[in-house]
């Protein structure tokens, strides 16, 4: 644990000032809540980046399973219920592929509008939807937008979900993207060194999704 926090505090540095106490802030929420929320951290002990696809199913969702497979990765994607309903076939190919499953909701809007019975309701739903699709039981849940309200969250704690957050994102150049801008000089650094959770989304184009394994991997 001191070591980890030792390590935490060094990784700060290679942020600016604004975005290292952003960085740490975080870290601390996922220590704090047993890493039921995640920001940076993957739930394995990773001897690489988590790459989580959002938005999905899609008709797109299948070529990305095949580039998966190509570079022997697997995968969270976390599924909107209404697309589930879709395109059945797809969320189920997903799980038979031997990726994990998350919700991303029920609809693709900003969560932390609603209020909690309409939220509750509607990830109650959601989790039931791609469970039953999906064949699997999953406690993974990625907010649209990555918005929910401190209530929300504490819902979802007590209801034992794990809310997935994210590190990075593969930008349309094929680039990794920070959330946290204050990272850029010293990138190299922080990927040599840090788990990562890496935002995908379903729609991206084949290349670019291929660049971003290939720069991460
Ligand atoms: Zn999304």
């Amino acid at each position: 644990m001191g070591v980890a926090l030792a390590r935490t505090i060094k990784q700060m540095f290679l942020f600016n000032k604004s975005s290292g106490i952003k960085y740490l802030a975080k870290r601390a929420v996922e220590f704090l809540t047993r890493y039921a929320i995640r920001y940076h951290v993957p739930p394995r002990e990773n001897k690489g980046p988590l790459f989580t696809f959002d938005d999905g199913p899609l008709p797109s969702t299948l070529g990305i399973l095949d580039i998966l497979d190509e570079y022997k990765e697997k995968a969270v994607f976390f599924l909107v219920a209404e697309n589930v309903q879709k395109y059945p076939q797809i969320a189920a190919e997903i799980a038979r592929r031997g990726h994990s499953i998350g919700s991303h909701g029920f609809r693709h809007i900003n969560m932390k509008k609603l209020s909690l019975s309409e939220f509750s309701r509607q990830i109650k739903e959601s989790f039931d939807i791609v469970e039953k699709t999906c064949k699997i039981k999953t406690r993974y849940f990625r907010p649209p937008f990555g918005q929910i309200s401190l209530i929300q969250a504490i819902w979802l704690l007590m209801r034992g979900t794990i809310v997935f957050f994210w590190s990075c994102g593969v930008s349309q150049s094929g680039e990794i993207d920070f959330i946290n801008p204050g990272i850029e000089k010293n990138k190299k650094l922080y990927l040599n060194k840090n788990p990562l959770i890496v935002l995908l989304h379903d729609y991206m184009q084949p290349d670019i999704i291929r660049a971003g394994l290939k720069k991460l991997k």
